[in-house]
């Protein structure tokens, strides 16, 4: 990873590893695959080494992550039980480890309390336009995962040691359910040789990588399928002139299907899959704020449209967003957007 951005040495951060530490380990908030099993690798590591080590959620998470190795110790911010022990813990750190996002708001409250504690910021992330906010970053914006730049980390930290002296299995599962989902199960456009050889170094542990796939992708509940079956079939439109699919849930159709917030995760890809489509949209009405997955195949940026329209960012061809507004008003937005965005879309081969 040449384009890496590591604006310390790994000296610097040797040094400072070098004695035992208080680490917090924090990611986005309603974390994905990518951003929990970065996380928990990193975790995994730092406690190998003797460290204290603390890994916090914003939010819960997703149910078809519980079986990652270490979730258990995981707290959660948001959760009355976990707020008190979390806030102690983040005035004792002597290092907070921020992974899989570069804007403090991902972290929803939790921000402003990272924001504010006197311990190190540091940041492994693979986002575009980070806020900087943390004294150390290992930042890519090219690296497929951040689970990828921890492996790359933990590497470069270690060049003497082999990959099985270092990744036991445990955290080569993590590490490798991080790039499997962030990467689309190695199909989208950011996979490269370095994801592979990557993955095949993982592989010498000797994990299973097929049940890591299934447990994750295959491990929903029925209720899952069924409310996927019934947007498929009612609620997904399709703007040929704009080669556009979107899809908006309410939230009476969420209670309805009795739907929590992972059930939701990914539906937006199906509308890539129809044919001649290169951006997908779902709008997702949820607690009074509307939030907005974004994906989109080739040259055109979907990040570019959700900061401009919806406050929010992410990669080029996954982003994502919010809106105060009601979801009618929001859709309406999108529709009026559209227009400007139809020669661009329609140039997408
Ligand atoms: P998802 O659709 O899976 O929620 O988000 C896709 C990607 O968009 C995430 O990996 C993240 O990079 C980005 N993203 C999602 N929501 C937001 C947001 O509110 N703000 C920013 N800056 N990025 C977001
Ligand atoms: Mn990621």
């Amino acid at each position: 990873m040449n384009q890496t951005t590591v604006n310390q040495t790994v000296e610097e951060l040797l040094a400072f590893f070098s004695t035992p530490q208080n680490v917090i380990i924090t990611m986005h908030r309603d974390p994905d695959a990518d951003a929990l099993g970065s996380s928990l690798g990193w975790a995994s590591y730092l406690l190998k080494k003797g460290h204290k080590v603390t890994v916090i959620s914003p939010t819960e998470y997703a149910a078809n992550l519980n079986w990652l190795p270490g979730i258990g110790n995981v707290l959660v911010y948001e959760k009355s039980g976990d707020n008190r022990i979390c806030k102690t813990k983040i005035e004792e750190a002597t290092i907070i480890c921020c992974l899989d996002f570069s804007v403090l708001s991902r972290l929803k409250d939790l921000g402003k309390v990272v924001q504010d504690a006197k311990a190190i910021k540091m940041m492994i992330d693979h986002h575009l336009e980070p806020e900087y906010f943390a004294k150390w970053m290992v930042w890519d914006t090219n690296a497929a995962a951040t689970a990828q730049l921890v492996y790359w980390l933990i590497r470069k930290m270690e060049p003497e040691l082999s990959v099985t002296a270092l990744f036991d299995r445990q955290m080569a599962e993590c590490l490798y359910a991080g790039i499997m989902t962030d990467t689309g199960s190695f199909r989208h456009s950011n996979v490269t040789s370095e994801v592979h050889l990557t993955v095949a170094d993982l592989m010498l542990t000797g994990f299973d990588a097929s049940r890591v796939h299934r447990l994750i992708y295959d491990n929903a509940p029925l209720s899952r399928l069924q409310f996927l079956g019934y947007v498929l079939s009612q609620k997904l439109i399709v703007l040929p002139e704009y080669r556009t699919a979107y899809m908006v849930l309410t939230e009476a159709e969420l209670i309805r299907f009795n739907s929590s917030t992972g059930e939701t995760e990914g539906i937006v890809n199906y509308g890539l899959q129809v044919e001649n489509v290169v951006m997908s949209a779902l709008f997702i009405e949820r607690k009074g704020e509307v939030k907005i997955s974004f994906r989109s195949v080739g040259s055109f940026s979907v990040r570019d449209l959700a900061s401009t329209h919806f406050s929010g960012g992410g990669h080029k061809n996954a982003s994502g967003g919010r809106s105060d507004q009601s979801i009618d008003e929001t859709v309406d937005r999108f529709l009026s957007a559209l227009p400007s965005y139809q020669e661009t879309l329609l140039r997408v081969d």
